[in-house]
């Protein structure tokens, strides 16, 4: 007991209150810590001034206390899960040397140019007519930078000199950057039935399997370059009888947008 009153003198001689604090120091530091955490949450979330103003700005035809409520969200790469859909069907088809030159000229002044324009009209009314887009392209055409249509066909057609007489049949080529076989085949076969013409494997020139249309176009685009026939000994078939190739190559293309629709319906 004699101790006590060693003590006593001490506490009576600091302030109530701080005599209180000292003997609950654990809830002091406690309440201490707690209130500098929830002063640094209030700011680490709180808007900046300009960002208060956007927010509480209410216009005087919005008579109401409401706000509208923000949230900044950081932009994130989306991510697709299907593929994409691919746009709407388009073929291309160029008519040969239209808008730059004649092409091959016959004796009588017939010129190549116009036997493929000829040609590429009724293509284009053909396939027009069952409700696909199309696309008539000038040789040179500046349509033709970054092409990216469904397809691309250009139509040209052989010399009106007479060579000999194997100087007849049709040829196609197709581009060397992108995978056109599937193009490349259905009109072959549906030119081939059409027009009862041979396949004239032997002359296919470098102007045809590096035609400059080939390199213009959007990469992936499928593209063949076909001549139609000679313009000597073939003559009949694609001016008088036009229409015969005309619809060879139509079914060709028709072939080839079926099979392209057939694949696109299994990858999606
Ligand atoms: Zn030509």
């Amino acid at each position: 007991m004699r101790s006590q009153p060693e003590n006593s003198p001490r506490r009576a001689s600091a302030p109530p209150l701080i005599e209180f604090l000292r003997q609950n120091l654990p809830i002091v530091v406690f309440l201490g810590l707690a209130f500098a955490g929830m002063m640094l949450v209030y700011w680490y979330f709180s808007p900046d001034e300009n960002a208060v103003d956007a927010i509480t700005a209410v216009s005087p035809t919005d008579n109401y206390l409401a706000a509208p409520i923000f949230k900044n969200i950081p932009a994130k790469p989306v991510v697709q899960r299907l593929p994409q859909s691919p746009g709407p069907v388009l073929v291309g088809i160029i008519s040969g040397h239209r808008g730059f030159d004649s092409g091959a000229v016959c004796a009588d002044g017939l010129t190549e140019a116009q036997v493929n324009e000829n040609i590429t009209d009724l293509i284009l009314a053909s396939l027009q007519s069952q409700g696909i887009r199309t696309e008539k392209l000038d040789e040179f055409d500046t349509r033709l930078d970054n092409f990216s249509g469904t397809a691309l066909i250009s139509i040209h057609a052989d010399s009106c000199d007479y060579i000999n007489e194997l100087a007849t049949g049709f040829k196609i080529a197709g581009s060397a950057f992108t995978n056109s076989s599937d193009l490349s085949i259905c009109v072959e076969q549906a030119y081939a039935q059409a027009t009862q013409m041979e396949y004239h494997a032997n002359t296919i020139t470098p102007d045809m399997a590096d035609y400059h249309a080939f390199r213009q176009i959007a990469p992936g685009v499928p593209a063949i370059i076909v001549e139609v026939g000679f313009m000597n000994l073939d003559r009949d078939m694609i001016t008088t009888n036009a229409q015969v190739p005309a619809t060879g190559l139509t079914n060709g293309i028709l072939c080839f947008l079926n099979q392209y629709k057939n694949v696109v319906t299994a990858t999606n």
